[in-house]
């Protein structure tokens, strides 16, 4: 029988169409520095963000003949490596997406009108001090009628525009990859609008958005940084739901307390899982840890999609 570790877990659909198709599927989490040990009992791995699957698992591990990710990113994988030896390497990379932008959208909604600060004030503050907190936030904005930059127009990118445009929102999309491709907006009752939309260059994302949300891999370089804040509108609003590393924190920190950037929305850090202080504190900051796929849906999505990957690897 075919032994499966879901090291991080696998949505309880994904786990029944492998026990069903015959493969035994253990979910227990076993510690990083233990899994070379355990990991000589499987013929296959699976992971989300939190386990690292790196060379020297993989060379003290040679039974190991597929590694699985549910979800995109595979930085927490040694990809080409493991190619090389032999194992597959298999992903679920669009599961996640439309969960992913609803996550923007929940930031950019919290940021507008104050949530994060309030939500923390509120249950000190709000016996005593209701009148002065409605006066701290008075100035919120709405979306509608604003403009959105995304950074990144991949998969989740496109599922953000998506969400925008059916706020009313105008979208600016910026990709290493330039590119011309159409939205489509489905509603209520089967009629569909296509709306295009056309990459344009990273200064003019940067200098015409009112809000700004980052959808490409992790990059070596922050993509913004103090340059790029400078540029940008005055009180703009940023979210990032890709990945740690895309933004310059301490440039960030600066531009929020300068007033530059209003407010920022942040699910993913420079130091997971013990992110800056000064991040975690920031009352213009709203924070979730790292949650863009754990929605019912996006998790049925990808334990279905993990699954029949991993029945067709080993069915072939
Ligand atoms: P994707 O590959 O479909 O799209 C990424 C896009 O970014 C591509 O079009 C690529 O050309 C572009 N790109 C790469 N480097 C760039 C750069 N320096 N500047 C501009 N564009 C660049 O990927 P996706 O599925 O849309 O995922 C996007 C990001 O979201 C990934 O980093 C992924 O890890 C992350 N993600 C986060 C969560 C979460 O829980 N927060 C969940 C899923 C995915």
């Amino acid at each position: 029988m075919i032994k499966i570790l879901a090291n991080d877990g696998i949505d309880p659909i994904g786990k029944e169409l492998l026990e069903k198709a015959g493969f035994q599927v253990d979910t227990e989490t076993i510690p990083q520095d233990q899994l070379a040990e355990a990991l000589k009992n499987y013929d296959a791995i699976t992971v989300r963000s939190a386990t690292k699957v790196r060379k020297e698992l993989i060379d003290a591990v040679p039974n190991i003949k597929l590694i699985g990710r549910g979800g995109v990113g595979m930085d927490n994988i040694d990809v080409e490596y493991a190619r090389s030896q032999g194992v597959a390497v298999v992903n679920t990379p669009a599961a996640s997406s439309l969960s992913v932008a609803e996550l923007v959208f929940s930031h950019l909604f919290t940021g507008i009108r104050f949530l994060q600060d309030a939500n923390r004030k509120m249950p000190v503050e709000g016996a005593t001090q209701f009148n002065n907190l409605k006066k701290a936030y008075a100035k919120g904005t709405e979306l509608s009628g604003k403009t959105i930059g995304i950074i990144g127009f991949g998969r989740i990118g496109r599922a953000t525009a998506k969400v925008a445009l059916g706020l009313g929102m105008n979208v600016l999309a910026y990709d290493l990859y330039p590119s011309e491709s159409e939205i489509i907006l489905e509603f209520q009752g089967g009629k569909s609008v296509s709306i295009p939309i056309k990459t344009v260059s990273l200064d003019e994302v940067i200098a015409g958005s009112d809000f700004l949300s980052l959808h490409t891999p992790f990059a070596a370089k922050p993509i913004l940084g103090a340059e790029e804040f400078a540029k940008m509108k005055n009180g703009v609003g940023i979210v990032n739901c890709s990945r740690g590393g895309t933004i310059d924190e301490p440039a960030l920190i600066e531009a929020l307390n300068s007033g530059k950037v209003a407010f920022a929305g942040l699910d993913v850090f420079d130091n997971e899982p013990t992110p800056l202080a000064e991040i975690l504190t920031h009352p213009k900051i709203s924070l979730t840890p790292h949650i863009g796929a754990s929605t019912n849906e996006a998790q049925e999505r990808i334990g279905t999609e993990l699954a029949t990957l991993i029945i067709e690897h080993f069915k072939k």
